[in-house]
């Protein structure tokens, strides 16, 4: 029998106050504590997730979605939810008049808690080699606008991109200088934190442009966001030496850089405040780039394994890992 497995622990963790009902959600694990820099991990709820039974020895696959407030990540995660949810499915996008659900997004103006929030169901997926691994997908708050905020928004990008074995860099309608420089000050924050290795300490790193409007120059998709991030971080000689380095430093930081450009979702989607993120509300060239992006972050031949200091990490590692880490941020 090839079927959900049942539910591991039942009965066996009597002490620990269980959710009220174990029905999937998003669960805080970082929170920025209010009016200072520090950041509490909650290691009992990242433990009940990882330390699963059929999940604590897996090799751990983290897809990440990172950037400022607003800018629709929690909205792309809900459908790389949906993907995870029903891969076997060539429907998986869902049906027109399905409300999105999952991490919660738009919700006016209310600054949510700063940190990292990780989905409650871990997904176990079966790569083509025959090996399964557990997908763990992350969504992060971090506000970027203002002095006072940036050093925690670097202490959530930092942490994680550590952790992570994809981090989406989300963006709306362009890379900005200011991007990149932001971008280079939370990596540097990672890389102070990690030991010395002769790989590069970080990953993949995905810049998504939600919102591009140069389809004529640069289109929409994988290919087109290569060609424009090729010429985005070009080193040119008769550049200003700091825009220079920080090109370097990314290059330096993370294994493989891509960026995929998605077209806007249409006014429904963006204005409408009784929009509840039905497929009918949304443009189809968004949808159709949707169809290629999602699947290639979490496609099983996708899948790309945290890795350490070039080694592969297990559920259980990744708990040790945001413990050692998370310290290196409380000072
Ligand atoms: P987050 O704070 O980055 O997680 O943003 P949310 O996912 O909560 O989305 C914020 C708002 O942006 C919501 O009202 C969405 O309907 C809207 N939104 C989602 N995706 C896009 C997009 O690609 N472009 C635009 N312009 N708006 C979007
Ligand atoms: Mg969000």
């Amino acid at each position: 029998d090839d079927g959900v497995s049942p539910s591991p622990d039942e009965g066996i963790e009597e002490e620990k106050a269980p959710f009220e009902e174990e029905r999937p959600g998003p669960v805080q694990i970082v929170r920025a504590r209010e009016s200072d820099c520090i950041f509490d991990l909650d290691i009992a709820a990242l433990e009940k997730i990882l330390l699963q039974d059929h999940l604590k020895d897996l090799n751990v696959v983290v897809v990440s979605v990172a950037g400022a407030f607003r800018k629709g990540k929690s909205f792309i995660l809900d459908f790389m939810l949906r993907y995870m949810y029903n891969q076997q499915s060539d429907s998986w996008i869902g049906g027109e008049d399905e409300p999105l659900t999952g991490f919660k997004w738009r919700g006016g103006c209310e600054r949510e808690t700063t940190g990292i929030q990780v989905w409650s169901d871990v997904f176990v997926v079966e790569k083509p080699d025959g090996s399964k691994v557990a997908v763990l997908l992350v969504d992060t708050q971090g506000a970027f606008d203002s002095q006072s905020t940036i050093k925690d928004s670097a202490t959530v990008f930092a942490l994680s991109t550590m952790t992570s074995s994809v981090q989406v860099y989300n963006l709306s309608h362009n890379i900005q200088e200011d991007d990149l420089q932001h971008l280079q000050l939370f990596t540097e924050y990672g890389r102070l934190a990690m030991e010395e290795t002769d790989s590069k300490p970080f990953q993949t790193l995905m810049f998504l442009i939600r919102d591009w409007s140069s389809p004529y120059e640069y289109n929409y998709g994988l290919e087109g966001g290569r060609a424009f991030l090729l010429k985005r971080l070009e080193v040119k000689n008769n550049q200003h030496a700091e825009l220079q380095n920080v090109r370097k430093h990314i290059d330096s930081c993370f294994s493989n850089t891509s960026c995929f450009l998605l077209p806007h979702p249409g006014l429904k989607v963006s204005t409408n405040k009784d929009f509840d993120g039905r497929l009918k509300d949304i443009e189809d060239d968004f949808k159709t780039q949707l169809t290629k992006l999602v699947p290639h972050l979490l496609a099983p031949d996708r899948l790309m394994e945290k890795k350490i200091g070039g080694s592969k990490i297990t559920c259980r590692d990744l708990v040790e890992y945001f413990k050692a880490y998370i310290k290196i941020y409380q000072g």
